[in-house]
């Protein structure tokens, strides 16, 4: 599949200096649009089936209730959350405490299949894998493990496709096909545990890691918008943080959400007893731009986001990010570093850092990444205002798994 975005360099006018603007421009693939002319966004997932029950759709006691019905003992439940949240095991060969007599059945009705993997690429250090999967109605998705210094990321996916329709992401371009369950994005995690633990991501561990290695940060940055599957992203992330043998006993701290900037879903994920991390894909820190380079801008200003992001440090402690993908000649420009910087400095200091990211390009697009002088430039203006920066190392390029280029094709 390809979908060629551009941007129409001849309608580009110059300004601030000899810097041109560039305008978002859909070219050789059609941005859906609702009556009135603006880009479409699908908050609401398509009423679809939703894939079988799982266990770890369920809460310990949710579990411990199901077999109840199933006319089981109660405390099987911990035996079978043990087997799957520390042992990444569905295989009742390998679940000896269980009786011989149903044991079978009992695996079936919990831990239904949910992903089947299609494809697995690999960039040629080994330290990046993308996975791409199938799920039960035949809808594709991708999460992405790539191992780090001292830590193990997974970049998993929340919804199949995307209802956001930015421009410059590979994902939004098809749309949304629908929600994931909440065992369908925790079972991308415990996939990859079980790829770790087979020693198939390369790389080197600590040698005190090695054969305990696991997946330690978890970024909701695969497809989709996490905060328009709310309910499902949040049972999830109990999943990850609930100890073990509940959930995999991670630490919210190296959860990451991030969103385009659903304001009503960041004040109530501040409202949760989860101290996520929270980052918010600005872009642009003017509504002229952003309107175009995010049409949920249109609904949620920059100022509102941004408000929304401060308070979500104010309530959680946790200092925030703000993505910024730097595109040539559209968002790059020092005025709008300097105007982020004025911005975040407002509300106040030390709550927020800012993650510039270099464009990766996506299937057919003429878009590009800001030249690296430029790039420094940007950097170094906000820097200089006070606000810590820090460019984002993108991986997985050459494999197309880096942000905003997963499109999830067979
Ligand atoms: N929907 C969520 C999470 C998925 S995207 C969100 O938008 O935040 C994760 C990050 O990748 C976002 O910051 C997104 O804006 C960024 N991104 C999308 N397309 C990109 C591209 N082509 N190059 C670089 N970053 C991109």
């Amino acid at each position: 599949m390809t979908f060629p975005t551009r941007t129409q360099n001849s309608s580009a006018t110059p300004v601030d200096g000899d810097r041109p603007q560039v305008r978002p421009a859909a070219e050789g693939w059609e941005q859906q649009r609702t009556a009135e002319g603006r880009p479409l966004l699908q908050f609401a997932s398509p009423r679809v089936k939703q894939p079988p029950q799982h266990l770890a759709d369920l809460s310990l006691a949710e579990r411990a209730e199901k077999l109840k019905e199933l006319g089981l003992q109660p405390f099987r439940a911990k035996q079978l959350s043990t087997h799957y949240f520390q042992h990444w095991t569905t295989d009742p060969e390998r679940m000896s405490d269980l009786p011989k007599s149903g044991r079978e059945e009992l695996v079936e009705a919990m831990f239904p299949p949910l992903l089947t993997e299609v494809r697995r690429l690999r960039t040629d250090d080994g330290n990046t894998i993308k996975f791409l999967w199938r799920l039960f109605d035949g809808a594709l998705v991708e999460s992405v493990l790539m191992r780090y210094p001292g830590r193990i990321t997974l970049c998993v996916s929340s919804q199949a496709g995307c209802g956001m329709n930015c421009p410059f992401c590979a994902t939004g371009q098809a749309g949304l096909t629908r929600n994931m369950s909440t065992a369908e994005i925790v079972d991308q995690v415990v996939a990859a545990n079980r790829v770790i633990a087979a020693g198939e991501l390369g790389g080197t561990a600590h040698a005190k890691e090695m054969g305990t290695e696991r997946v330690t940060n978890i970024v909701f940055m695969g497809m989709g918008e996490p905060l328009a599957n709310y309910k499902r992203v949040m049972a999830a992330v109990h999943r990850f943080v609930d100890p073990a043998p509940e959930g995999l006993g991670m630490s919210a701290r190296n959860i990451t959400i991030s969103t385009v900037g659903l304001v009503p879903a960041i004040r109530k994920l501040a409202d949760e007893d989860v101290p996520v991390t929270f980052a918010l894909s600005l872009h642009a820190p003017d509504d002229e731009l952003r309107d175009e380079l995010i049409p949920v801008n249109n609904r949620w200003k920059v100022d509102e986001a941004i408000d929304a992001a401060y308070d979500y440090f104010r309530r959680t402690g946790r200092r925030v990010s703000i993505e910024y993908a730097l595109i040539k000649d559209m968002n790059d420009h020092p005025w709008r570093a300097s105007l982020l910087a004025k911005k975040l400095n407002q509300r106040g200091r030390g709550w927020v850092h800012v993650n510039p990211i270099p464009l990766n390009p996506t299937p057919g697009s003429i878009w590009t990444a800001s030249e690296p002088e430029v790039q420094d430039e940007f950097v170094g203006v906000l820097r200089a205002a006070g606000i810590p920066t820090t460019l984002r190392d993108t991986r997985g390029k050459e494999i197309d798994g880096a942000c905003g280029q997963l499109a999830a094709a067979e």
